[in-house]
């Protein structure tokens, strides 16, 4: 049923009574991760060094955002549209948002085009003005391409001289399984090699958010960036075995995903303790690009106050507070 009243949104373009638009900035990008948690990075306290750039980036650093759900399609369809937990109205969403608005929407995607767990989210690309995939077919097809192979296309998109303002999309593979194929190096070279792979893949999508700000910077236009991860992954430890990192719905970090925002007014390295369900990116993202519809109420991290996050764990909505804790495994250099 979902899926149709999916299929049937996506047919058209929908205007969403567009209220007032006022941005701040003139490029406006977000980088959506995937399987990403929050733990293993050392902007977040991992004693390894995994996130170098970002541990003293200047920005906003949000220290818990909470998905909405467990996976890609689960997660991106409810954080992406309007909704408020096992449901959600895909015509209301970002794209459409700032299409709405005027805005010149662009696509880029290093996941899958086509495919049994594609489709769902090519269907906000298919809204956006332009689109680019990497991938011609599904996200886990034979050739593996690098994130960082987006760039030349995230660097067409800001030369576009259009007079608009722009929401530049980058879905990235990020530290998808299986993570050996994922990364070009692995820089750790740990017996558990897994885990090595893994961290690798976080330095890679570091180094990549280095280089997108630089780009942004060399346009000499005013931007600002927002990044979050899907989901989470469940480590699957057993005490002096190796760790074998999955998908999962029943612990923490499922959940528990890193979300920033770069800007080219950001002048300090700001961390802000707070939870913050990612059910709110549509206001979120109606606040930060001075958007404002009769469909979202725009909200600020600041105006944001959750006491009882719910999430979605494939069936039900549950309190994100009785998950079981599956804390980061330590490596020791
Ligand atoms: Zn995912």
């Amino acid at each position: 049923m979902q899926e149709k009243a999916l299929e049937d949104a996506f047919s058209q373009k929908v205007n969403l009574d567009i209220q007032h638009v006022e941005p701040k900035y003139q490029n406006y990008i977000v980088v959506i991760g995937e399987s990403m948690r929050r733990d293993y990075m050392s902007l977040y306290g991992y004693p390894t060094k995994t996130t170098p750039y970002l541990d003293t980036a200047n920005g906003l650093f949000l220290n818990g955002y909470i998905s909405t759900a467990p996976n890609t399609i689960t997660s991106l369809s409810r954080t992406l549209s309007l909704s408020k937990g096992l449901t959600y109205e895909p015509s209301i969403n970002f794209v459409n948002l700032a299409n709405s608005a005027g805005f010149k929407s662009y696509w880029l995607s290093n996941q899958g085009k086509m495919g049994e767990f594609d489709t769902p989210v090519r269907k906000f690309a298919i809204l956006s003005d332009e689109e680019h995939f990497l991938k011609n077919g599904a996200y886990d097809g034979p050739i593996n391409y690098q994130d960082s192979e987006l760039l030349p296309s995230f660097k067409h998109a800001l030369a576009d001289r259009t007079k608009q303002h722009k929401l530049i999309v980058v879905h990235l593979m990020g530290s998808h399984p299986e993570f050996c194929h994922r990364i070009k190096h692995d820089v750790y070279g740990l017996e558990d090699k897994e885990l090595s792979c893994y961290l690798s893949s976080y330095r890679e999508f570091d180094q990549l958010m280095k280089k997108m700000v630089g780009l942004l910077n060399m346009t000499k236009q005013s931007y600002s960036l927002i990044y979050f991860s899907d989901h989470g992954l469940s480590n699957s430890h057993q005490k002096d075995q190796l760790v074998y990192m999955s998908h999962g719905s029943e612990h923490k970090s499922n959940y528990e995903v890193p979300f920033f925002m770069l800007s080219s007014d950001s002048h300090q390295h700001q961390l802000i303790n707070k939870p913050v369900s990612a059910y709110h990116f549509l206001s979120l993202f109606s606040d930060w690009t001075g958007i404002t519809s009769k469909k979202v109420t725009p909200l600020s991290i600041d105006q944001i106050n959750d006491k009882n996050i719910k999430v979605f764990n494939f069936t039900n909505m549950v309190n994100f507070s009785d998950l079981a804790p599956d804390p980061a495994v330590k490596i020791s250099r």
